[in-house]
């Protein structure tokens, strides 16, 4: 049993939508094949991932690093002790084979995209949905069908007015979904909170809406804000500033008494370890958005789930950045709070796959083996291109 091919392309996200610091459209995001030689169906299974959103395609270290040192290794040396299938954690050393301590951001994207693929195609091998692979081993065995989500929305676009931002929540509401995020720091307090009046004037309760400042803010504007939203008492307040930025969060984590969020900026456990220790969090309403393709893949999201509980964060406290199947899988298979949702964002990125029922702010979990990417037929096109 062996891997006989990682096969990697960029692609254009192609949309006009914009956050608090950039616009998105010259973004690019890369996706993966990792061939097998493992025969189903007349065919070799292959386990595929893309490197979420809002970032850049990372294919040269892929095919310069990466997949030559996974492909040059032993083939048994990256199996399970069962040697019927691979082992992630084997693959996971084998690809950061001869890279230093630190600098862990330089590599988190293509070896966390690679990871996904290859937990894919892990658990197309056992012939399991990854959901269910990941809760026999990590979570006791416990899956929770109807996983919590929300819709990643709210974003800033040229002309954009109050009833426009109104009709967005109204078709997310009658997609099924009860709660979204929005975009703030684009435009001033005041205006900003013009479009949270608009969006909660449909979604009702403050707890039904969360603001993303997208890491905008000063040290300064960071804490004017906090006070300006308050008075909404919204579900949580994400990426005010860099989350490096440890006296900012220290100084929020005091004066604002609603819940924070960040992390799909991290590139591992460890620098989650550090913003725990100094930046304040706490532990009994704040949430850690760690994005798996973008640190280090599902491998690392195991040592994430330690350093959080270590910190006294349950796993209810995990938000996996990135709507998409690859956390909808994590979510419903390790106990996390919630999973995010594009429904409509990232063209045939957005969205689940076919399986994916949403109903009163809830995604049902697919069944398809692996995480289904087959069965979402605009991304799987692009994919199944790639083993051509
Ligand atoms: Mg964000």
């Amino acid at each position: 049993m062996r891997i006989t091919r990682i096969v990697e392309r960029s692609v254009p996200l192609r949309t006009g939508l914009s956050n608090a610091r950039s616009d998105f459209s010259q973004m690019t995001t890369t996706v993966v094949a990792v061939v097998s030689d493992v025969i189903r169906e007349g065919k070799p299974l292959v386990g595929y991932a893309f490197n979420s959103f809002g970032r850049y395609a990372c294919g040269e270290q892929i095919r310069d690093r990466i997949a030559p040192r996974i492909l040059a290794a032993k083939p048994d040396s990256l199996l399970d002790a069962t040697g019927s299938n691979f082992d992630p954690l084997a693959v996971m050393a084998c690809g950061q084979h001869r890279e230093r301590r630190g600098g862990y951001a330089e590599r988190c994207i293509p070896m966390g995209t690679v990871d996904v693929a290859v937990w894919d195609l892990v658990a197309k091998i056992a012939e399991q949905p990854l959901h269910r692979l990941l809760a026999d081993r990590y979570n006791g065995g416990a899956v929770q069908a109807r996983v919590s989500t929300y819709v990643g929305g709210g974003w800033y676009f040229p002309g954009q007015t109050a009833d426009d931002l109104k009709a967005e929540m109204e078709r997310h509401r009658s997609a099924g979904y009860r709660m979204v995020k929005m975009k703030v720091g684009g435009l001033s307090v005041a205006e900003d909170c013009k479009r949270i009046e608009a969006i909660l004037s449909v979604m009702g309760d403050g707890a039904n809406l969360a603001v993303d400042a997208s890491c905008s803010f000063d040290h300064e504007a960071a804490l004017e804000y906090a006070k300006a939203i308050a008075p909404y008492r919204l579900r949580w307040y994400e990426e005010p500033c860099d989350s490096l930025e440890y006296r900012t969060w220290s100084a929020l984590a005091q004066a604002y008494g609603g819940p924070l969020a960040t992390g799909e900026n991290m590139a591992c456990a460890l620098e989650l370890d550090h913003f725990l220790t100094y930046a304040g969090f706490r532990a009994d309403r704040d949430i850690i958005q760690i994005d798996p393709p973008l640190a280090f893949g599902i491998t690392e999201y195991l040592k994430v789930l330690d350093v959080a509980q270590k910190h006294g964060f349950s796993r209810r406290s995990m938000y996996p950045h990135g709507g998409n199947l690859m956390c909808l899988h994590l979510a419903g298979g390790l106990g996390l709070g919630a999973c995010e949702s594009y429904p409509d964002t990232f063209g045939i990125f957005s969205g689940f796959n076919d399986e994916v029922a949403i109903a009163d702010g809830h995604a049902r979990l697919p069944e398809s083996p692996g995480i289904g990417f087959e069965r979402q037929p605009g991304l799987y096109a692009v994919m199944r291109e790639l083993v051509a």
